[in-house]
């Protein structure tokens, strides 16, 4: 495993981390979410990512138990968890002050993420998306205090434009507060533009570390959905009917089957070659894996090998069947 500073912040945190969205509490059952991060565990991943949201709060418990059973020690793992949406398995029950960066679901929510994971503190704590109905002073002031009262080592945020970001930082040098380290944005072959262009700048300037989401398009990548429509995939479940209409379309399967086809001839597969095309950006502190399968996990993890057969000839192959790179 490698791992990478998380932006100028001195935390080392493994390149390829693990997270638990859609499957935990949801898609896969207790024993398969522990095997999951004890192959993750064991092969150097020290990054562990979860959210409130995450099945209502389900998928924080079944990653709090893992981590009780496994007895790994607390300072050999990085866990984190996001505010913002609630906690309410999409039942759409959530009173108003059970959501939102407001100071007071802010802190409930750290609490509650803290219980769910049982664990003292979280070491990354996200602000899972702006919220335009809180002052981003109120927002800052409450990630401070909470660093201030050691229940978060680092905070950030998740889908903040560049602007946000730097709105907070002008409010935490203000007041002399703590600054996000971190944004988790989405980032895999098929969306680029955050990463490669609106971020560009604050790399340097704020020293920005990002934590990116869906390196597989949420499984579209692997070309598993080339030839139809394969059983058992997150694309079929019921509720996602909506990411299944967005990430299908005629012009992604076209791009995914040309790439499956390079993959072939590099002697790599299409998971391997889409994983590695993200490890190969500098910018990405980590790139954080899902799997419903043990054996997807054991696979992706292979991704390393694949980054040295990226030379600028094949960036420059992969970008012509791209065809969407971003605009500097
Ligand atoms: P991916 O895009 O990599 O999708 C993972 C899914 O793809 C798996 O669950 C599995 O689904 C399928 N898959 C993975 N590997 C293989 C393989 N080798 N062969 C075939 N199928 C495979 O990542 P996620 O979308 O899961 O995102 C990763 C993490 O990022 C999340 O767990 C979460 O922590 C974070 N995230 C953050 C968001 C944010 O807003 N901040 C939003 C979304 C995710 P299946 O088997 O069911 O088809």
């Amino acid at each position: 495993m490698e791992y990478k500073r998380l932006g100028k912040s001195g935390l080392q945190v493994s390149r390829l981390s693990f997270g638990s969205w859609l499957t935990f509490g949801k898609q896969v059952g207790d024993t398969t979410a522990e095997s999951l991060m004890k192959i993750a565990y064991e092969n150097g991943i020290n990054f562990f990512d979860n959210a409130e949201a995450y099945a209502g709060g389900k998928s924080e418990e079944v990653m709090g138990e893992v981590l009780k059973k496994m007895g790994w020690r607390r300072d050999s793992y990085i866990v984190s968890s996001k505010v913002f949406f609630g906690a309410d398995g999409g039942k759409g029950d959530l009173k108003p002050t059970q959501k939102g960066l407001n100071r007071k679901h802010v802190v409930e929510a750290c609490d509650q993420a803290l219980q769910r994971l049982q664990v003292d503190y979280l070491d990354l704590y996200f602000c899972h998306r702006p919220d335009k109905e809180t002052p981003i002073e109120e927002t800052v002031w409450s990630m401070h205090n909470l660093i201030q009262q050691g229940k978060v080592l680092y905070w950030g945020t998740s889908e903040w434009s560049a602007q946000e970001i730097m709105e907070a930082h002008m409010v935490a040098k203000q007041y002399n507060l703590i600054g996000p380290t971190m944004e988790q944005p989405q980032y895999n072959m098929l969306v680029r533009d955050k990463v490669e262009v609106e971020f560009k700048q604050i790399y340097k300037t704020v020293g920005l570390g990002t934590t990116t989401w869906s390196p597989l398009a949420s499984g579209i990548l692997t070309g598993k959905y080339n030839d139809g429509f394969p059983k058992d995939t997150r694309l079929g479940i019921e509720g996602l009917e909506w990411l299944k209409d967005r990430l299908l379309a005629e012009e992604n399967l076209k791009k995914v089957k040309k790439l499956t086809e390079f993959a072939k001839e590099l002697g790599t597969t299409m998971p391997l070659l889409a994983l590695a095309w993200c490890l190969k950006n500098e910018d990405v502190s980590t790139v954080i894996l899902g799997a419903s399968k043990n054996e997807q996990l054991s696979e992706n993890l292979k991704a390393f090998e694949v980054v040295p057969l990226l030379t600028d000839e094949v960036m420059e192959k992969i970008e012509a069947m791209l065809d969407n790179a971003p605009v500097h």
